[in-house]
């Protein structure tokens, strides 16, 4: 599997396990307080193995690039406590909770994934990046593939955005 294909199994590994507590939560078998205790213990967790497959998937790159072992960096993600977030998508009226748990549970692993690759990529002075699109590509995305872009330039990605950043470590060879 490549690395986008592995992130984004990943998320909805999150977003199953989110959803999970949230029927317990609607069943009654959790208080709410559970439910958003749980959610952003899974959360949190689902970030951590995020920020983990990026570190290691920009290692293995920069590995078979230059032909020497190049080792993981062991970024850890900011501390986020998700609970106020998604005790606001609870308050939500006139939507379907489930679908906005779900897309939330993704939205912030994809995000956490695309925030840690940069900041590896700047940590190791990393020259380029182009944009990688995920298969249901919004077209402002497709827009903005193709360009090589500065290794330290932040990566534009809205909400539940599945995008990832490709290394690129010669940038004439590349755009030529
Ligand atoms: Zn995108």
């Amino acid at each position: 599997m490549t690395y986008t294909e592995t992130l984004h199994k990943l998320a909805t590994d999150t977003e199953a396990q989110v959803l999970t507590s949230f029927r317990s939560w609607q069943e009654g078998n959790i208080t709410q307080a559970d439910f958003l205790a749980v959610s952003s213990a899974f959360l949190a967790a689902g970030g951590n193995r995020a920020t983990g497959l990026a570190d290691l998937s920009l290692a293995a790159f920069l590995s078979a690039a230059t032909g020497r072992a190049v080792p993981t960096l062991g970024i850890v993600p900011p501390e986020v406590d998700h609970r106020p977030e998604l005790a606001t998508i609870a308050a939500t009226t006139g939507v379907d909770l489930a679908e906005q748990y779900a897309t939330h549970a993704r939205a912030v692993t994809l995000a956490t994934a695309q925030d840690a690759y940069g900041q590896a990529m700047t940590e190791r002075s990393v020259p380029g990046w182009t944009r990688v699109l995920n298969g249901g590509a919004c077209p402002l995305c497709q827009d903005l593939a193709g360009a090589v872009l500065p290794g330290d330039a932040p990566m534009y990605h809205h909400k539940g955005c599945g995008c990832t950043q490709r290394p690129v470590l010669n940038q004439r060879r590349e755009s030529a």
